[in-house]
Formats: C-alpha cells, structure tokens, sequence
C-alpha cells in the first residue's frame, strides 16, 4: 500500500478530520495541561494517559528545510521542498511539512500552517510564510 495520501485509522481518524476542517489540533493532558504531538498514549511530563484534544494556532518557526529528488509521491518527480517547524504553541516540538511559499524558506522564518487537500478525503497541514496570508 503507498504511503501518500495518508490513510487514516482508527486512532488518527478523529484527527485528520480536523485538519480536513482547517484546524491543527495537539493532545493536552488532563492532568497537568502538557500540550504534546504527534499523539502518544499517555503525557511524558506525569505519565497521565488521560488527555483531550486542544486546537493550536499552526504557527512556528523554520528549523531547517531540505529538497527531496526522490520522487515518493506517485505521479510527482519534480524536487519538492519538505520544512522542519518548531511549534509555536510545543517549542520542544518539531513538525514536518510540504512548503508552499512562493521561495525557498528562510532560517528561524515565521511560518503558518496552510491546509491543502490532497485528494481520497485527505487534506495536510503544509506550511508557508506567516505574512502570506
Ligand atoms: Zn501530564
């Protein structure tokens, strides 16, 4: 089965139906309010496995960014250009994304996640510059 566009299962359905609505949503522990993603079974900072989702706003700053020549998306060979983002709202997280800006991103850049369907039902959380709009 090819990997791309995601597929969903049972546990990371509910949130990739909130990315389909334009909403970038984190875990939050119901314990001690440590916000942390991608989704783990219980919270590192107490080990609560007790938590809800939160709605973030996608922003964050470039950490770095290569371009990829493997061709991993189907009917895609042209390089693309994937960005390492350190949340905003986590600073100790990392996220990965396609870029969309117009030029290659920028070192500690403001960026703000953008929301591309993909086809299949399946929309990503890509990232472009913050002053895009
Ligand atoms: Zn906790």
């Amino acid at each position: 089965m090819s990997a791309y566009p995601p597929q969903p299962d049972r546990d990371s359905a509910p949130w990739w139906e909130r990315v389909a609505r334009g909403e970038f949503a984190v875990q939050e522990c119901d314990s001690c309010g440590t916000l942390r993603f991608p989704p783990r079974a219980f919270c590192a900072a107490c080990r609560t496995e007790v938590w809800r989702w939160r709605p973030v706003v996608p922003e964050g700053t470039v950490e770095s960014w290569i371009v990829s020549h493997q061709p991993f998306v189907p009917g895609r060979r042209d390089p693309y250009l994937v960005v390492m983002v350190r949340l905003t709202a986590i600073p100790g997280c990392l996220v990965y994304g396609n870029w969309r800006g117009e030029r290659p991103p920028e070192a500690m850049e403001r960026v703000a996640g953008v929301f591309t369907e993909v086809g299949a039902g399946v929309t990503l959380m890509d990232w472009a510059p913050a002053d895009a709009g």
